[in-house]
């Protein structure tokens, strides 16, 4: 059943009342002529394409999956056709480089677009943000000649982009690819390997295929430090950038059979003596490709958000309708057999757990957008740099707390549907299949707290969290004179002060034992991540109460949003006792086990 409806009124809401974007993008020359109106009119038309193109090839293609055949990879009916569209629409080059045929348009513009795609159809959304991760890398790593020759076609839409890093003995751990690339004569590389679980490896959407693969060149050092960057076309390009004809030596080996993403390719691709070319220096090749991570990054949590918004769609019409039961304090519906079953404590607790997460979860993906945007676009060095330590400390948070949060979202949306979530008419269990893949790909949940707690938390002795709440302190600080907010502005300084106190206490355990900061960090990546929503509710219920007195809204809405940031702070922040109490607990009863005492009796 395909009913979703793009959120359009709340993200507006977002842009324009909480993160007023539309200041922060005249302050910035190269995105000053982003307007309100003009971000308006992007979103409504890519709402009108979630709505009515790729909503409704979604259960299709989920049925029917990906087909191969002898290294051909055929989509589902109507992919091609929605990818026709989307390209010729210019949505494949919206955050593009300009100079090559890109539209220059900000993240946060892209990230709303990406949450509704992902919303209305996952499989087809990854074929989008994978070209679009691609671009960004060769933009920024890429040499003139590679970025003239390959860009312009990306933008267009009529290539499209890969990302080939895992490999079978490969995954979290990329120091140990074997993929070869050695040099030719003429300056290409030749490479030799096989990867593994490449989305979009293969496919009939587009005229080629452009692969950015991790390999070794002969001489290099070994581990993380002696990885290069490549692109390999599937189809060979001219001097000119135009087709050869000429197949390269990148083939689809096979398929996987998986549990979601039916219609989204996930290839096993053998490069034998395939022509590359070199992306940025040599050995550089991980850390060029962390600039497609982050944004990639971004992108799996926009996957998490926009599943638990279209399962959310999906419970509370359901909820409103569905009778069963009478109400606690008497029935509301005195002429039916039954009352609605949203007149139940426990499917509110379901409903607004869904809906305040995917409220939250929106806020601060877009939040890490507008730094990435900052980072990017801001004339001012001192604010570039900010939003850089920024996007370092939110990206892991936002990937793994929006996806577990986007997978909890689509399992209580469909237990609002009783056994009619379980099959699959209603989209829920597709939906719960469709969310579970972003907890892993893009670096496991448990890889990015790692991530947040040691690299960014541990090493940088909590320089970045510093800078994080220092932003809560400057929100406090400016509400202190709006009466309306007391009430809620203690949650948040509580949040900042646990926050201080527990991450002082894990940099001191970890500095005599490491292992601290792996027992502490999935807890830790949950507690800053419950704080973040903290912070995105009392600025959304900030702008509500200013909305609210400045008129213009629809009462009903505005109240709405406020009585679910309540809920959140009474209801959901308490968590953040417990999470404080399991990083506490520490390293001992984790590692107190052999290994050999896992084994079950
Ligand atoms: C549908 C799908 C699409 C994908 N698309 C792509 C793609 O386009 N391109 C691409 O290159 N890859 C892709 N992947 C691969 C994906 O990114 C990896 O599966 C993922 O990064 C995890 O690697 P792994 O599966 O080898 O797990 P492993 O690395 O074996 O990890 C297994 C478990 O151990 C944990 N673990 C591992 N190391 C550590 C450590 N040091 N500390 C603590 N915990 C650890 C992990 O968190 C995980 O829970 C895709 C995978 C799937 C299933």
């Amino acid at each position: 059943m395909s009913n979703y409806r793009a959120p359009l009124a709340d993200m507006k809401f977002l842009l324009r009342d909480v993160f007023k974007a539309e200041d922060l993008f005249a302050r910035m020359p190269e995105t000053s002529e982003v307007t309100e109106d003009l971000v308006n009119a992007i979103i409504e038309e890519a709402g009108k394409i979630a709505d009515n193109l790729l909503a409704p090839i979604n259960q299709s293609g989920d049925e029917v999956g990906c087909r191969y055949d002898d290294g051909v990879v055929t989509t589902p009916e109507g992919f091609k056709e929605a990818y026709k569209a989307y390209a010729e629409g210019g949505w494949s080059g919206l955050t593009g480089d300009v100079a090559y045929g890109g539209q220059g348009m900000p993240k946060v513009l892209s990230a709303l677009i990406e949450e509704m795609y992902f919303a209305a159809n996952s499989s087809f959304a990854l074929y989008t943000i994978l070209n679009t991760g691609a671009t960004l890398t060769l933009s920024y790593h890429a040499s003139e000649e590679l970025k003239q020759r390959y860009l312009p076609k990306m933008y267009e839409g009529s290539w499209s982009g890969t990302m080939c890093l895992t490999e079978p003995h490969a995954g979290t751990d990329l120091g140990m690819i074997r993929t070869r690339a050695e040099p030719q004569a003429d300056g290409s590389y030749s490479l030799t390997g096989t990867k593994i679980f490449i989305t979009a490896g293969e496919h009939d959407l587009t005229d080629n295929i452009i692969h950015l693969v991790l390999a070794k060149l002969p001489d290099a050092p070994d581990g993380p430090k002696g990885i290069s960057l490549f692109l390999v076309p599937k189809i060979l390009v001219d001097d000119e950038g135009n087709l050869t004809g000429e197949r390269n030596n990148v083939r689809c080996g096979s398929i996987e059979h998986k549990m979601g993403i039916k219609a989204s390719a996930t290839c096993v691709m053998n490069f034998d003596g395939a022509r590359g070319y070199l992306v940025g220096e040599e050995n550089n090749g991980l850390s060029n490709m962390f600039t497609m991570m982050n944004y990639e990054r971004l992108s799996m949590g926009l996957q998490g958000n926009g599943l638990a918004d279209s399962s959310y769609q999906i419970a509370s019409d359901y909820a409103r309708e569905r009778i069963q039961g009478r109400a606690p304090n008497g029935p509301v519906n005195e002429n039916q057999a039954a009352d609605p079953i949203i007149v139940h404590p426990d499917v509110r607790r379901m409903l607004l757990t869904v809906r305040a997460n995917v409220h939250a979860g929106r806020a601060l993906s877009l939040f890490a957008a507008l730094q990435l945007d900052i980072a990017k676009f801001h004339p001012d060095e001192e604010a570039r740099n900010k939003a850089q330590q920024l996007v370092a400390l939110l990206i892991p948070v936002q990937k793994a707390y929006c996806t577990d949060r986007g997978f909890e979202a689509c399992v209580l949306s469909q237990q609002v549907l009783g056994g009619h979530g379980y099959v699959a008419e209603w989209g829920l269990e597709q939906n719960v299949r469709d969310a579970r893949i972003a907890q892993i790909y893009e670096g496991a949940n448990g890889i990015q707290a790692l991530d947040l707690m040691g690299r960014k938390t541990v090493r940088s002795r909590g320089e970045l969290l510093a800078v994080l709440l220092g932003e809560f302190d400057e929100f406090i600080q400016a509400q202190q004179g709006n009466a309306a907010m007391q009430e809620y502005l203690p949650a948040l300084a509580d949040c900042k002060q646990r926050l201080e106190t527990i991450t002082a206490e894990v940099i001191e355990n970890a500095s005599s034992n490491p292992e601290e900061i792996g027992a502490a960090s999935y807890a830790y990546m949950e507690l800053l991540g419950l704080s973040l929503y903290c912070f995105m509710w009392q600025r959304i219920m900030a702008a509500v109460l200013e909305a609210r007195d400045s008129g213009g809204y629809d009462e009903e809405y505005l109240d709405g949003l406020l009585k679910t940031g309540e809920f959140f702070i009474s209801r959901m922040l308490p968590k953040a006792a417990a999470l404080e109490a399991e990083i506490r607990a520490g390293a001992k009863t984790l590692m107190a086990m052999s290994a050999e005492q896992f084994q079950s009796g």
